[in-house]
């Protein structure tokens, strides 16, 4: 347990080192990671061309004020927005985590449209400072909450998504102030649920006919995780905002980034935007050097093909007693524990020992609600999705 470290949540195992698809533990135990450091890892540990790349950087020596201009920053900007997953996406603002590419997204949506509401889907964690904590699930024991977020339920099969569709319907009707409907493409932090097919087309078409932006927090889901560069690609639509983090920087780098439209650009002008360490000349060359790599290996199709194959492997879990559901998509799965198969109850201790046994096993994942949460780096071989699924099936004892 930390004794100065203000730390609510880590578990007893020490990392020193990685390599690949795996980490070591101060006790010299290696362990097979499907946990990329939630969702963060996507080209692997100890990737010798992103450190060759820190090293360059760091003999340069210097430092990118936000008053002075820095040609990396708009050569990464240039690349990002090229990218995105809107034509019409043309500008990247620079921040340092993907709670504050969050805020950006708020922050511009309401600039842009000069309207207040943003509505997002109940149960759905979106960051932890005050405006993303607001509009995702964290808002806890920080009263009073940042005002002007709306929450919808999230839809677990097309007849639920039909009816939050309505009720968005219904919002944007009965408010005239709905800056934008905030979410991510796929719902992570749920629990890898994979929203119907035909819920985001839905939503876009409302948020186009009423004047509202569609902002796709793509923090978890982007470069590559759920078989596409960006898991937005998977619904077809174009969002007007995407904010990013997480596998933007491969565990690198402290970096996040908020795409955005020229409109969205030109109509934010004065917003709070100085960020003493956004893009950072160290984390720059990081994150520059990592998203080339995922380009470059395009990781997506290796997600999504290995994705398939280990959940193929473990469909076969949902013959056990207390797991609801084995789903996801890429290599985003969620095993759904359950006290009880009909009612589909929750049983978080089961899945938190289940986790821990994984681990004594050499096996890491982490639980995300009553869901074990599976999220390997892209880089994931069939053999070494054959050596988690052995660990995982055995654990998961019938
Ligand atoms: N959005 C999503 C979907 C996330 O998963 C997270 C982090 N778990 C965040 C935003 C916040 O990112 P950060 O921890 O870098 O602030």
């Amino acid at each position: 347990m930390s004794k100065h470290l203000a730390d609510y949540n880590s578990r007893p195992i020490e990392i020193v080192s990685g390599e690949g698809c795996f980490l070591v533990d101060n006790q010299g135990k290696k362990y097979l990671d499907f946990t990329a450091g939630w969702c963060v890892g996507n080209i692997g540990w100890r990737q010798t061309e992103v450190g060759e790349a820190i090293k360059r950087e760091a003999e340069a020596g210097r430092y990118a004020p936000a008053f002075l201009r820095f040609a990396n920053q708009e050569k990464f900007a240039k690349r990002l927005t090229a990218i995105a997953p809107n034509k019409k996406i043309s500008r990247a603002f620079r921040c340092t985590s993907g709670s504050e590419a969050v805020e950006f997204a708020i922050k511009c949506a309401r600039a842009a449209t000069g309207k207040t509401k943003i509505v997002s889907i109940d149960g759905v964690y979106h960051g932890h400072t005050y405006g993303a904590a607001a509009v995702g699930d964290a808002c806890r024991r920080m009263a009073p909450c940042a005002p002007g977020f709306v929450k919808l339920a999230l839809p677990r099969n097309a007849d639920e998504g039909r009816a939050v569709v309505r009720q968005f319907e219904k919002i944007l009707a009965e408010f005239s102030d709905v800056a934008a409907f905030l979410s991510e493409p796929v719902w992570t932090n749920a629990g890898a649920i994979v929203p119907p097919s035909d819920f985001y087309p839905a939503i876009h078409k409302l948020c186009k006919k009423y004047g509202a932006l569609l902002i796709m927090d793509e923090v978890a889901t982007g470069f590559g995780r759920c078989g596409k560069l960006f898991a937005s690609e998977l619904w077809g639509v174009e969002p007007d905002i995407v904010c990013l983090g997480k596998g933007l920087t491969g565990g690198y780098a402290t970096l996040g980034a908020t795409l955005v439209t020229e409109d969205i650009f030109v109509k934010s002008r004065g917003i709070p935007a100085y960020s003493t360490f956004g893009w950072a000349p160290l984390d720059l060359a990081a994150a520059m050097a990592n998203t080339e790599i995922i380009l470059r290996e395009k990781l997506w199709n290796n997600a999504q093909s290995v994705g398939d194959y280990l959940l193929k492997k473990l469909k076969v879990l949902e013959t056990r007693s207390y797991v609801g559901e084995a789903r996801g998509i890429g290599l985003l799965i969620g095993i759904e524990i359950v006290s009880d198969k009909i009612s589909r109850t929750p049983d978080f201790a089961r899945a938190v020992r289940l986790q821990n046994a994984c681990a004594e096993a050499g096996l890491l994942i982490e639980t995300a609600g009553n869901a074990l949460f599976i999220t390997p780096p892209l880089i994931l071989s069939t053999e070494l999705a054959d050596q988690g699924a052995k660990i995982l099936l055995e654990v998961l004892t019938i």
